[in-house]
């Protein structure tokens, strides 16, 4: 299923013994950890792009702590997926939401990410899932309809690309910060989500939408993480104990 990702090459990619390679030459190399890095020279935005290790690092701990369990749950209620279904996660982090779903449902399941150090964190602790190093905003490794899920977790999202990779029966599951989402930390943020569906309309059309929204009690280093994991966060100055909201609004989708 996946191509070739130099620029007008897009041949498949065969697997052999420690890379992958097409049949016109292109080779890429699959690190020790299990992962193969698809990033080409030109869908790099800086030389280190996304999350850096500290922040992979910090929102596995959260996710370690369990906080984001509920919206795990959420998520899985909401895409009912089966052994059948063939995932892709566009985004994948450190791939506990990817990973998770899978072990529980026993679909196969393939993690893409801009970010080395959280893709790797994903291949060494969830060896079992298929992670790929690659630009969703530019193109997605994988050949057309390979997948009947996708899944954007407050991920960046290429509407035409998810609609490329997705079977016509497929789903798309879109999951978006909620304005209620870490409040305590930056304040009431935007409703989303008609925007979102709006940017979806051409290739997808909203089946079904739901609010998944839970709370943690978290001591300082707690706190700290979450600011480690967040880009602009309102407060300034060292963590302290409190409470914070994580909340999502999650789309489904079907292709029109
Ligand atoms: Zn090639």
């Amino acid at each position: 299923m996946l191509v070739c990702p130099v620029r007008d090459c897009r041949l498949e990619l065969a697997r052999a013994e420690g890379r992958v390679f097409c049949s016109r030459g292109h080779s890429f190399d699959v690190a020790r950890s299990g992962y193969i890095n698809l990033l080409q020279p030109q869908d790099k935005r800086s030389k280190n792009p996304g999350d850096t290790a500290e922040a992979v690092a910090a929102r596995r701990r959260l996710h370690d702590r369990g906080v984001t369990r509920p919206l795990l749950e959420g998520i899985a209620g909401m895409i009912a997926a089966g052994a059948d279904d063939v995932v892709l996660d566009a985004g994948c982090g450190d791939g506990f939401y990817l990973a998770s779903l899978a072990r529980e449902s026993g679909f196969e399941a393939h993690g893409i990410d801009i970010s080395i150090p959280a893709v790797d964190a994903a291949a060494k602790r969830y060896p079992s899932c298929e992670w790929i190093v690659a630009n969703a905003d530019r193109f997605i490794p994988y050949a057309d309809r390979s997948f009947s899920l996708v899944l954007s977790i407050t991920g960046r999202m290429n509407a035409g690309e998810f609609r490329r990779v997705l079977r016509d029966d497929g789903r798309l599951l879109v999951a978006l910060a909620a304005p209620e989402d870490l409040i305590e930390l930056r304040g009431t943020g935007r409703d989303r989500v008609e925007r979102t569906v709006e940017g979806f309309a051409k290739d997808f059309a909203l089946a079904d939408q739901r609010r998944v929204t839970t709370s943690a009690d978290l001591d300082a280093s707690g706190v700290g993480d979450v600011l480690l994991s967040i880009y602009r966060p309102m407060r300034a100055g060292p963590a302290v104990a409190m409470q914070v909201t994580f909340s999502l609004d999650l789309l489904l989708f079907r292709p029109v």
